[in-house]
């Protein structure tokens, strides 16, 4: 097995002089094109990382299963799903057309910034430090990392840089999908993103989607199953941009995609995988960890089909 992860690392390495790192928020154009690596947490609790596994990056969108999962526990899923739909885009992550358009006048999915958005401004809390401070239990707990930290910089960096991301919350709040202050939510939006880990804190968190939200230690059912199977089901058809339908092809199970270059998968009763390589597709994918699932889930036959 380490053999084999190690020559798919090396493998996808050279694919990295293909695409780019994103530079749209400035503070992740510092990232380092090159870098690949893998961690993997089976559910009877074995490790295997190779590669660039301890190296730091922001979650961007890999924290969108997991705050949703805090907004399904605070809310139930009639008040969730009134406010977000659960269709796929076909459109890029951070597009703002179908807002308008879409029938229900809500956000199509919550894997896309609109969706997360809304989602975000759903986090009970008397304020946005008590929200963001019961959100920050949770990735502590799924990711089995005490330290976590969010990334003042790239916060910093968002918050100047997110206008479009501004302009969608004021719209919906126009819409009615965000209740409350537009600002707040960006800002626990924004938040959530610059959460700093690296391949083995999201393939824990992988791990525990792949063992229906139960404890890998302690065996505790710590999020409802129901809840497990709505956000691994919409993972699946919207989790890697509008690359999901291609993903659900090659690797087939449940994943979710960051512009900071992770991918965390849940293959249900086996293992979570964390991927990270920064350098991107014209999608927003990270080249090398597309790379790095496809072959390795036709080595270890990963599909769920
Ligand atoms: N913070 C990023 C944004 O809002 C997340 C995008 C992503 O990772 O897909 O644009």
């Amino acid at each position: 097995m380490q053999v084999l992860l190690d020559k798919i690392v090396e493998d996808s390495k050279k694919l990295t002089a293909k695409g780019k790192v994103a530079s749209y928020i400035p503070e992740l154009s510092k990232a380092d094109a090159s870098h690949v690596g893998i961690a993997i947490v089976q559910t009877n609790g074995k490790i295997r990382c190779a590669g660039d596994y301890m190296t730091k990056f922001t979650i961007q969108s890999v924290s969108k299963p997991i705050v949703l999962l805090q907004a399904l526990m605070d809310n139930g899923e009639e008040e969730v799903f009134s406010r977000v739909g659960m269709e796929p885009t076909g459109d890029p992550f951070n597009s703002i057309i179908r807002l308008e358009t879409f029938d229900g006048s809500k956000p199509l999915n919550p894997m896309i910034n609109a969706g997360a958005i809304a989602v975000s401004s759903l986090i009970k809390g008397k304020d946005n430090a008590e929200r963001f401070d019961r959100m920050m239990t949770l990735f502590k707990q799924l990711s089995n990392n005490p330290d976590l930290t969010v990334n003042e910089d790239v916060f910093m960096s968002e918050k100047l840089t997110g206008d479009r991301n501004r302009a969608m919350g004021y719209f919906m709040k126009d819409l009615g999908s965000i209740r409350g202050n537009v600002e707040e939510v960006l800002d626990l939006y924004f938040r959530q993103c610059s959460i700093e880990v690296n391949c083995m804190d999201i393939a824990n968190i992988g791990a525990f989607f792949a063992n229906h939200g139960r404890d890998l230690v302690t065996g505790e059912q710590i999020v409802p199953v129901r809840y497990m199977n709505i956000v691994k089901t919409v993972m699946m058809t919207c989790g890697m941009y509008d690359a999901s339908g291609e993903f659900a092809v090659n690797v087939g199970v449940p994943a979710k995609s960051g512009v900071g270059g992770g991918i965390m998968c849940a293959v249900p009763n086996r293992m979570g995988i964390g991927t990270f390589g920064p350098s991107l597709d014209k999608k927003g994918n990270s080249i090398a960890g597309l790379n790095v699932l496809s072959e390795l889930s036709k080595e270890l036959q990963l599909s769920i089909f």
